[in-house]
């Protein structure tokens, strides 16, 4: 039987809907329309056709963007010094600083995210961000493992008590989505490159998530029949082709269900994205009330 495919679009389309009504809850509740800045440094075509697709989704829903695009030979000082610009600046709710940098200060990388007030980190990358999702009191969650709990979230897949398997375990993939997985239940399983008998460990999943970035990685002996199959990654294999780290054609057969690359999770990052910069402004909206009824109404 072949596996039913989970097309990213619809589900996209549902998360964005719930963001749209989370900016007219904003505006009728605190009167606030949710902002978000985009920091872009340099000219990487990759990165600016992420951030015009960001800027495009936030028009979209009504969200306030606002793109600060800086030259390449910015320096870390300066970076810092525009993030502290708008970590004080009451409109913008959400910062996200476009990766990578350039090589003069992607060494920095690190600092310039920490230096991101944790209430406007909607990428989910500063450390306090990454504490709470590991002590279970998650706040703004990185968007890409948000989506796929999402995505099966709204498909009904079942999470509770599976067995989990991802193989990868990097910061903004893996390691998130094993705390998500594991505060819904599931038996997790991570795996990276050391990862001994790695087809045998992948075919224990009753949820299986690809996160490797290595084209055809997952073959179909990989995956117990009727498996989810969710497949992150994205591997340019040619000028115009991209493909995901999963064989789909020869999975699909044994799969129960499987994402598509592209067309499957990718579309979920952007549209997470906003639900981040809506919780994050409702976090602060909510935070600015209670210190004006602190204050005794003196806001
Ligand atoms: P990464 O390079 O930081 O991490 C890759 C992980 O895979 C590592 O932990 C590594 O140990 C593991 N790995 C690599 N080769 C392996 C192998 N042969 N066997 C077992 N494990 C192996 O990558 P990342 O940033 O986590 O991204 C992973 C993939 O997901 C990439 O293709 C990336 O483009 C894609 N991605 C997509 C989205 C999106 O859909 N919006 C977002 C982020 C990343």
């Amino acid at each position: 039987m072949t596996a039913k495919i989970l097309y990213g679009k619809e589900f996209a389309e549902k998360i964005k809907e719930s963001a749209r009504q989370g900016v007219e809850e904003l505006k009728k509740k605190f009167g606030v329309t949710p902002g978000l800045t985009v920091i872009i440094v340099g000219e990487n075509p990759a990165s600016q056709v992420y951030v015009r697709n960001k800027h495009k989704t936030c028009a979209e829903l009504g969200i306030i963007s606002q793109v600060v695009a800086l030259p390449e030979d910015t320096t870390k000082e300066a970076l810092l010094a525009k993030i502290d610009e708008l970590n004080a600046d009451k409109n913008i709710h959400g910062i996200l600083v476009q990766l990578p940098l350039p090589a003069a200060i992607k060494a920095h990388s690190d600092e310039i995210l920490n230096r991101i007030d944790p209430r406007k980190d909607v990428d989910g990358f500063h450390p306090v961000n990454v504490g709470k999702l590991v002590i279970g009191t998650p706040a703004l969650v990185p968007c890409t493992p948000a989506g796929c709990i999402e995505m099966l979230d709204l498909a009904g897949i079942e999470i509770d008590g599976k067995r989990a398997v991802i193989i990868g375990r990097s910061n903004i993939v893996g390691k998130p989505l094993l705390h998500l997985l594991m505060a819904r239940h599931a038996t997790v399983t991570v795996c990276h490159t050391h990862t001994k008998n790695l087809a045998e460990v992948a075919r224990e999943g009753e949820i299986l998530v690809a996160a490797s970035g290595k084209a055809g990685l997952v073959t179909a002996d990989m995956i117990r029949p009727g498996a989810t199959v969710i497949d992150v990654g994205i591997n340019r294999i040619a000028p115009k082709k991209l493909v995901g780290d999963v064989d789909f054609d020869a999975a699909k057969e044994i799969a129960g269900a499987i994402t598509p690359v592209p067309g499957g999770v990718g579309l979920l990052t952007v549209a997470m994205l906003m639900k981040n910069v809506v919780k994050a402004a409702k976090l602060q909206c909510e935070m600015r009330n209670a210190q004006c009824v602190m204050r005794n109404g003196d806001c």
